[in-house]
């Protein structure tokens, strides 16, 4: 079975067709100066637009003490943004949003925003209590802004792309969409981002943000002190208080401020006065992959609910090609009148001819199984369990798995598979998995569910790190059987990879990567596993952390200070381990030098033919208009002049 998609064993712009990720997009509102707002919406502003995105997240330095984490926001619609017009019906008004939202205190604390970026920077958030994070945030907003009603599978598409686009150059994802169908693009987004390593986060409202009494404004600041702050690699949906993983979700009320219910599996995490996570809940990807976009999808899917007196001439006409996969909502725990032939033989017909028929309940909480003889009928009909997919996760997982390149049996098992937490079908977490927690804790006389979940955070880092240390594999694998979340942090942020990368046993790092160990994860210096492995100079550890996703991050300047210094020593192979993980070789210091300069500068023979070799700008110029070879003559460099020397012309400013 050639299936890339594995899972871990615990478990718009308009709505019109999508060209092009940037195509449709207003901008960053967040970016440009006041009177140049005018609609992007042509290709030929990607990369304005993309650059606009890198000077914004990157910005004038920080003084180093103050922490950020950096967030996009899609603004596709919905009544989140929805201003109210002079009839007071409430409409989306373009170009609106970022205007008031720099308005708001909660929302922007313009003092710091300006002082760290200028007037029309990104926004910020004022510091919060209780996470450690500042949230630096761009939003995204749409050209033609959706009630989403109107939303349909190219809009999905569109956001994903989208996603993609920033992936790199953001910590977190916040995504305001309407409430009508946000478990539906939740969930597929679920399936169509692929080994996702950070966390994305739809939300909306009931009211208007800007509406004196308004759900918009909590929900809104929550998921970006979520998504900047707590690394949660799934596809989520934060409303009310509760951060609940998005497949899993389905909208239970019009009205009601907790709009959304999680059936079938508990919160990931609830915003009160702290933000609580129960990190042993979150669903990471366990395949050793880059984060990529499954970007397309297949339509010919739907939804059939039975009901007392069903015709067979309407299940028959309802399974007609072009139709290729359907979601039944059977009663109970899936079963259908044992008494209707007519039924079963449609259903029977149509799976033979290759229609994947996946079993649901019509009941909102619970699973089908084939416990009565009217479930049992169903699977001798060729239809599968769905188990306990909501049913936007299930017909979502149908136009996902559908439109794989697998073949039939595949595509079924898939529909059966755990593939991003999204339905519960092996052995529920049982109380034994606490063991090794509860005998610490009845010592400690310590017995609520709170305090054993504390003491797990406690004691499952410093046992994964001391099992890292000892390179004990099979240590790893039954801490995580007892429960540890392999990617907690320690006091300082630092994960059982951090150590590894440091430490540099490839076969620990690849294990805790197929465990499901984070890349991205900052600890309290802003060091991720590949700055470790970096500074360990590993270089075989870097290749696969960039295989699974890892990226360079934070301000070039400051990864060129990093490298200016390996050339002064000449540490060649410091230099190698920045080269593979990505760095721009001719990225200037705060002088505007080069690590060629340095290696110039202190005649670093060696490291300079390194440089050069591997594509340094020899005609750099620094803050006083010296190149390389400039600095080798002053400073009487013999050998690295003389390696300059071909390239002695007037220098060329590369910025
Ligand atoms: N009709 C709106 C929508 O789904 C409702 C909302 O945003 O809550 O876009």
């Amino acid at each position: 079975m050639s299936v890339r998609a594995r899972s871990c064993d615990t478990s718009h712009r308009s709505c019109q067709s999508h060209k092009s990720p940037w195509n449709g997009f207003t901008r960053f509102m967040s970016r440009l100066p006041s009177g140049s707002e005018d609609n992007i919406c042509d290709n030929d502003n990607n990369d304005k637009n993309i650059k606009s995105i890198r000077r914004s997240v990157t910005g004038s330095m920080a003084n180093g003490n103050e922490k950020e984490g950096h967030v996009l926001v899609l603004y596709t619609g919905g009544t989140i943004g929805m201003m109210r017009n002079e009839q007071g019906v409430l409409v989306p008004l373009a170009n609106a949003f970022v205007k008031n939202l720099r308005k708001y205190p909660q929302l922007h604390d313009r003092e710091y925003a300006e002082k760290r970026f200028g007037a029309m920077g990104p926004l910020v958030l004022p510091v919060t209590a209780t996470d450690s994070r500042r949230v630096v945030y761009n939003v995204l907003e749409y050209s033609n802004l959706c009630d989403s009603s109107n939303m349909t599978m190219d809009e999905w598409i569109r956001i994903a792309n989208d996603i993609k686009e920033s992936y790199e150059r953001f910590d977190g994802f916040v995504v305001l969409h309407g409430t009508d169908t946000l478990s539906y693009t939740a969930s597929a987004l679920s399936f169509m981002l692929e080994a996702l390593g950070k966390t994305v986060i739809l939300t909306g409202s009931q009211v208007p943000i800007f509406d004196a009494r308004s759900d918009g404004l909590e929900n809104f600041l929550a998921s970006l002190v979520i998504a900047a702050n707590y690394n949660i690699p799934e596809v989520c949906v934060f409303f009310g208080t509760n951060l609940l993983r998005g497949n899993r979700t389905s909208k239970a009320s019009a009205t009601s401020f907790e709009a959304f219910q999680s059936p079938n599996f508990s919160s990931l995490a609830t915003a009160n006065i702290k933000i609580e996570v129960d990190y042993c809940l979150i669903f990471r990807p366990c395949s050793m992959e880059k984060f990529y976009v499954h970007a397309s999808l297949n339509r010919n899917v739907g939804l059939l609910r039975l009901f007392p007196s069903i015709t067979s001439d309407l299940v028959k006409v309802f399974l007609q090609p072009p139709i290729e996969g359907v979601v039944l909502q059977s009663y109970g725990t899936g079963n259908v009148p044992t008494n209707r032939d007519d039924i079963i033989e449609e259903l029977y017909a149509a799976t033979k001819r290759g229609v994947i028929i996946v079993n649901i309940t019509q009941c909102s909480t619970g699973c089908v199984s084939d416990a009565y003889e009217a479930g049992k009928l169903l699977q001798k009909a060729g239809v599968i369990s769905g188990f306990d997919m909501t049913p936007e996760a299930a017909l979502t997982k149908l136009a996902y798995v559908l439109s794989k390149d697998w073949d039939t049996e595949t595509k079924r098992q898939m529909m059966q598979t755990n593939l991003r937490g999204e339905l519960t079908a092996g052995r529920p977490l049982a109380i034994q998995d606490w063991d090794l927690v509860e005998a610490v804790a009845r010592s400690l006389r310590l017995s609520s569910t709170v305090e054993l979940q504390e003491l797990g955070s406690i004691l499952f880092p410093a046992m994964l790190n001391a099992a890292v240390m000892r390179r004990d594999v099979m240590k790893l694998e039954s801490l995580r059987g007892y429960g540890a979340d392999i990617s907690q942090a320690n006091a300082d942020g630092r994960t059982a990879l951090h150590i590894a990368c440091c430490e540099g046993d490839m076969k620990v790092v690849q294990r805790l990567l197929k465990m499901g160990a984070n890349v991205h994860i900052k600890d309290r210096f802003d060091r991720t596993p590949l700055t470790d492995a970096i500074e360990y100079d590993h270089h075989e550890i870097i290749r696969v952390l960039l295989q699974c996703g890892a990226h360079l991050h934070g301000d070039a300047v400051l990864i060129s200070e990093r490298m200016c210094a390996a050339a002064t020593v000449g540490n060649t192979k410091r230099l190698q381990s920045y080269l593979l993980a990505g760095a721009d070789l001719s990225q200037k210091n705060f002088s505007g030098r080069t690590p060629l300069h340095f290696a110039a500068l202190h005649d670093r023979m060696e490291t300079t033919e390194f440089l050069l070799e591997n594509g340094a700008d020899p005609h750099c110029v620094d803050m006083l208009g010296e190149t390389a070879a400039d600095l080798a003559e002053t400073m009487r460099a013999a050998g690295a002049a003389r390696l300059l020397a071909p390239f002695k012309q007037n220098g060329v400013c590369n910025d």
